[in-house]
């Protein structure tokens, strides 16, 4: 009995069967025509993406993603406007790329094939494109200790620090002085240099008035222009003039060649930012700040701004222009 009961249960009446065979077809059908639509839809879509357009032109997939990471759309469109070129990605991908200056890096980079990526972004981020004194900004004078001065970043005839002080004579040469803080911290920094090394840092030069700048300026000027250029900063645009740069020397080396070679010049590229100051041009860097290497001339810009731009190995014209002026 129950064994004929389960084979009555199995049997399907044949229209009911077909049904069902029918209905799955259709079912099966459906779905795959569904997920086919998709696919092409999204298939379609993405055709429409800057990704597609652009790994299209011929950028491998990781350009492509880190470029519509950077650029905005107008600048991808320019790339999809124009033919391949590895120039764009290079560009973009550098540490310090600026989207302002897209078009400049550009055109640099273009007229300068043999210069560096990464010297061009400096260039251009600087300024320095322009041609030194052909392109002339106002300084910005709230700063603080970041205010720029070089040879696009002036200040006016009448700028003036209202915390000048004199710089004691034990550590300074006649007729110096500077920022409160500047004195404060050269004064730290010659104590622990004297204590390490047992040598002695002088300030040789320190604020320098518009006036004292120009009578500087004008005697160089007398031989010609270009020699003035090469040996001065232009009234207004010294460094000298915002009390927050120093010239540092030796009692025991004195002069500006022996002072380059010594023991405490290397002791000061490596310290110098502990005390809140860089060396304001350095060797290897006179594309980017305009004057040739000096081992004397320091600057004071606070311990972060400092240590920063030691770390990362670049000039305080690139800090400048990266972190603050962007
Ligand atoms: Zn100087």
């Amino acid at each position: 009995m129950a064994r004929k009961k389960r084979k009555k249960r199995l049997r399907l009446k044949p229209k009911v069967a077909r049904f069902l065979i029918y209905f799955i077809f259709f079912i099966i059908m459906g779905i795959y025509t569904i997920n086919e639509s998709r696919k092409i839809i999204a298939d379609f879509k993405y055709r429409e993406t800057y990704e597609y357009k652009i790994t299209e032109k011929g950028y491998k997939l990781e350009e492509a993603k880190k470029l519509i990471e950077i650029l905005p759309d107008e600048k991808l469109n320019y790339i999809l406007d124009n033919e391949y070129n590895e120039m764009y990605y290079n560009i973009v991908s550098q540490k310090y790329y600026l989207n302002k200056n897209f078009e400049k890096y550009i055109q640099y980079k273009e007229y300068h094939e043999d210069t560096s990526y990464e010297d061009v972004i400096a260039i251009v981020n600087v300024h320095a494109n322009a041609g030194w004194y052909n392109e002339s900004y106002e300084t910005n004078i709230n700063d603080g200790f970041l205010i720029i001065v070089n040879k696009f970043y002036h200040l006016d005839k009448s700028y003036e620090r209202t915390d000048l002080q004199n710089i004691n004579l034990a550590y300074a040469y006649a007729n110096n002085s500077a920022a409160e803080i500047v004195i404060k911290k050269f004064k730290q920094m010659r104590d622990d240099i004297e204590e390490e090394m047992n040598v002695h840092l002088m300030v040789n030069s320190s604020y320098r008035s518009y006036e004292d700048q120009e009578e500087i300026y004008n005697e160089f000027k007398k031989v010609s222009l270009k020699y003035a250029d090469s040996y001065a900063a232009r009234p207004g645009y010294s460094e000298h003039q915002t009390g927050l740069a120093i010239d540092i020397t030796s009692l025991e080396h004195p002069t500006a060649n022996e002072f380059k070679e010594s023991e405490e010049y290397k002791w000061l590229k490596e310290n110098c930012h502990k005390y809140g100051f860089v060396l304001r041009y350095p060797e290897g860097k006179e594309h980017i700040t305009g004057y040739s290497t000096e081992s004397w001339h320091f600057r004071y810009v606070g311990e972060e701004a400092a240590t920063q731009i030691y770390k990362e190995n670049i000039t305080f014209d690139e800090y400048y222009a990266y972190y603050i002026e962007k």
